[in-house]
């Protein structure tokens, strides 16, 4: 079912958007929680971790790489955090696949 991700990616809300390809988007988090902080989410419509197949590893690998790639360009040198909350356990509001990208602030561990 479609979330307000989906919505993001089809431009009828509007995001900050750092990043697009034919798998993935990056976005400004419109709720930061640290100084720099983004999502990467896959185009393809996944509502978690919990729901990933087999074919589904090249979409991930590239949201990881963009992770990467999207950290540097922001000039998180110092580190940063990669996070995806799965499920109502892991704290998942939103129910389409997506990594937080947290930095620019010493992060404490474990989160709550
Ligand atoms: O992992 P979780 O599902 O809790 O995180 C969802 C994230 O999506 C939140 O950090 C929230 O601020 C963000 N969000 C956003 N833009 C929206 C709706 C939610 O960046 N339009």
């Amino acid at each position: 079912m479609p979330s307000i991700f989906t919505k993001i990616i089809a431009r009828e809300i509007p995001a900050d958007i750092l990043h697009e390809d034919d798998l993935c988007l990056a976005f400004r988090d419109i709720s930061p929680k640290a100084p720099t902080h983004f999502l990467v989410i896959p185009k393809k419509e996944i509502v978690s971790l919990a729901d990933l197949n087999d074919e589904d590893q090249a979409i991930i690998g590239r949201c990881v790489v963009v992770a990467s790639q999207v950290a540097a360009a922001e000039g998180l040198t110092g580190g940063y955090r990669l996070v995806c909350n799965c499920g109502d356990d892991g704290g998942q509001e939103v129910p389409h696949l997506h990594f937080h990208v947290m930095g620019g602030r010493k992060l404490t561990w474990p989160p709550g």
